[in-house]
């Protein structure tokens, strides 16, 4: 996260730090020194690539906010396809109608195992709550939709989820979807754009290793109002 090849650990699971770079070792190994105590009483310690971001802790974080901020609501996208519960927040400010506001969604892990991009997701909703004054007049006039955790059932079961068969949560938006959660939020989607109202649909990933640099995808220039288009740079 952030520091090329460092790694994370924890003695509990909870609190989680970042190593120091790791040194490249023969046969695609990688060294990673931790500091002297490192370990729990118990003498374990967890190394991860990233703090982990499980469907539980999304769970967690979604009704802890529906419960802090009245502006946001829990909801549930669906029940996947193993059962399992998948968080929803939505938010919005005020009392204009949510017909006279912006459509927002915003989703991450659809591939289970970028969970990068849960913590990005969350760290959005953050700033959508604080008092910066873009955040404020976000809230008050658009109704956002935050799904942290798309594939529940790979990212609870540790599974990588890309390339999953049929197809993964990616490659699912067809008309006729395999996952359950692609298909409710089909179903939301499809609302926002009948009312002419889905303007921003925000698809979190992480970058494979090596990429420096992001990249993101715009619609094309013909699909955009034109205040939209006043925004778009063409370099
Ligand atoms: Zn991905």
């Amino acid at each position: 996260m952030g520091h090329a090849f460092a790694s994370a650990w924890s003695p509990d699971g909870k609190t989680w730090r970042q190593t120091q770079s790791g040194k490249k070792g023969a046969e695609g190994q990688m060294e990673y020194q931790l500091p002297p105590g490192s370990a729990s009483a118990s003498g374990r310690v967890l190394v991860a690539w990233g703090p982990p971001y499980s469907p539980a802790k999304a769970e967690e974080w979604v009704r802890q906010t529906g419960s802090e901020h009245r502006m946001a609501e829990e909801m549930e996208l669906c029940r996947s396809r193993e059962g399992r519960r998948v968080p929803m927040l939505r938010i919005s400010e005020g009392d204009r109608v949510p017909e006279r506001r912006f459509g927002v969604w915003v989703h991450a892990r659809q591939h289970a195992w970028e969970s990068g991009s849960s913590w990005v997701c969350q760290g959005f909703v953050e700033w959508v709550m604080s008092a910066d004054v873009g955040a404020a007049w976000l809230r008050q006039n658009a109704e956002i939709y935050v799904v942290p955790v798309m594939d529940v059932d790979n990212a609870a079961t540790g599974n990588g989820g890309k390339d999953a068969l049929p197809q993964d949560h990616n490659r699912d938006w067809s008309e006729k979807p395999n996952w359950n959660e692609v298909a409710a939020a089909q179903k939301i989607l499809k609302g926002l754009a009948a009312e002419g109202r889905l303007d921003v649909f925000l698809d979190l990933h992480n970058p494979a290793p090596g990429d420096l640099k992001a990249f993101f995808y715009a619609p094309a220039l013909e699909l955009l109002q034109p205040e939209a288009k006043a925004f778009k740079r063409i370099s």
